[in-house]
């Protein structure tokens, strides 16, 4: 019998399981893939952007919104900075883009072999192919977990399990099945950081296009998030960080059947009137040229056809013929392209799970179970889910070295 049986190899079960076997628990670790973090490779494009030194609690979301606050008793101004100094430890230097930090050597693939190695220098036992069907409570201290090929004993059980996000990288969503049947309750699941689909006339057109601007979530009237950066157009809709991290929003809203709109705003740094004054200024200037050339200039070429052909002016024409009416028209446009978002892209191209293990059924000081002692739960498992930039596994990393210091 082992003192820590650890359910999933990925983030948060490498950690734990390092911080547990630095202390002298004896652990196995029990991981349904070929290898451990499996989607720990496929992370920030493959150089795994591991932390954000611009960490806020607003960076955080839970599907029962009243438990947030919760999330800034693990989350804190000290935890990227903890994070970082972790992995120089194991020798991962860290390099910083924007805030942003990813290993020196851009490959997320050495800091899996950092975690593993570690874990196995402490005496941590890895054990893979092995997919948790099963666990019993045979006493107090007897745990008993069964997977397809033989069932394993320990004192005590982690389940670090991730969600149901990419399930081709392990997290099938298996582990919401092990919580409750040890008694956990588990909230609407939605996938997050991922693309939204429309419906649009022609949009096909638009696939490929990228373009800098705002973009705003709304639900009649009601704004529910918005950000700014690159918008990426595709042949189901919209893409980008930016799209990713509205994205949680609009499945919540979807799920509850309301209609929800994206709005974006080609032009942040403009007016509507400084816009338009813009376009006036080139019919002076250059009123020879038509208005799809000029308005290419500002937009790249097949969002600007696209948008003139929304409002049914000919491309053809010369600037100089355009009325004020029709400027002030494409201006509004720029300013303000409203799209019906129809769903989100779906779990198998999600990076994230919105919603899980509510924070309530958990002690956050230890990670324990309240509804079953003895049993820890981690990461994305859980009802937390951050935005883009590295949040998701500094939560991971967080809640494995918390649980792995305590057990
Ligand atoms: C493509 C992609 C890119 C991402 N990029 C970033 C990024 O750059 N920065 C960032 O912060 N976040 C990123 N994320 C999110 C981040 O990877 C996850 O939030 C994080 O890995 C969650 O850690 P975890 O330990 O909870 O779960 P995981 O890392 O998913 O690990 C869970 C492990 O448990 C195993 N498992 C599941 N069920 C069982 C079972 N029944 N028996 C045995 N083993 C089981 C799985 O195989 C898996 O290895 C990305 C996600 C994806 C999909």
């Amino acid at each position: 019998m082992v003192d820590v049986i650890i359910v999933g190899g990925g983030a948060s079960g490498l950690v734990c399981g390092i911080e547990a076997a630095g202390r002298g628990r004896r652990c196995l670790i029990l991981e349904q893939k070929e290898k451990a973090g499996k989607k720990l490779y496929a992370t920030g494009n493959g150089r795994c952007n591991f932390a954000n030194r611009h960490v806020s609690l607003s960076c955080y979301h839970s599907v029962c919104e009243e438990t947030e606050p919760e999330i800034g008793r693990i989350i804190t101004p000290k935890s990227c900075r903890e994070t970082e100094e972790f992995f120089r430890k194991l020798g991962i230097p860290a390099v910083e883009r924007e805030g942003y930090l990813y290993p020196r050597s851009g490959q997320a693939g050495a800091l899996v072999h950092a975690l593993e190695q570690a874990y196995r220098e402490y005496g941590g036992e890895l054990r893979c192919n092995e997919t948790v069907k099963d666990i019993v409570w045979l006493g107090e201290h007897e745990i008993r977990v069964t997977t397809q090929n033989q069932s394993y004993y320990g004192k005590r059980l982690v389940l670090a399990t991730g969600g149901m996000a990419s399930p081709n990288l392990g997290s099938d969503g298996s582990g919401y099945q092990l919580a409750r049947h040890i008694g956990h309750t588990v909230t609407t699941c939605l996938p997050a950081l991922c693309g939204l689909t429309c419906k649009e006339p022609g949009w096909n057109r638009l696939q490929g296009v990228r373009t800098k601007g705002m973009a705003a979530l709304w639900r009649d009237g009601v704004l529910l998030c918005r950000d700014s950066g690159e918008i990426q157009f595709t042949g189901y809709g919209v893409s980008g960080i930016v799209i990713f991290n509205l994205s949680r929003y609009a499945g919540i809203e979807l799920e509850h059947g309301n209609p929800v709109t994206l709005l974006m705003d080609f032009f942040p740094e403009y007016t509507k009137e400084a816009l338009t004054e813009q376009l006036k200024q080139m019919q002076k200037v250059c009123g020879y040229r038509t208005l799809l050339s000029v308005w290419s200039g500002y937009l790249p070429d097949k969002l600007a056809g696209y948008l003139l052909g929304r409002l049914g002016i000919p491309d053809t024409l010369p600037i100089a013929a355009v009325t004020l009416k029709q400027l002030k028209a494409l201006a509004a446009l720029g300013k303000s392209f409203s799209i019906s978002i129809t769903g989100e892209k779906g779990f198998s191209e999600a990076q994230v799970t919105a919603g899980g293990i509510p924070l309530k059924e958990i002690q956050l000081d230890t990670m324990e179970s309240r509804i079953r002692p003895g049993c820890y739960l981690l990461g994305e498992l859980l009802d937390v889910d951050g935005c883009c930039g590295g949040y998701n596994l500094l939560w991971a990393w967080e809640t494995g070295r918390r649980a792995g210091s305590q057990i």
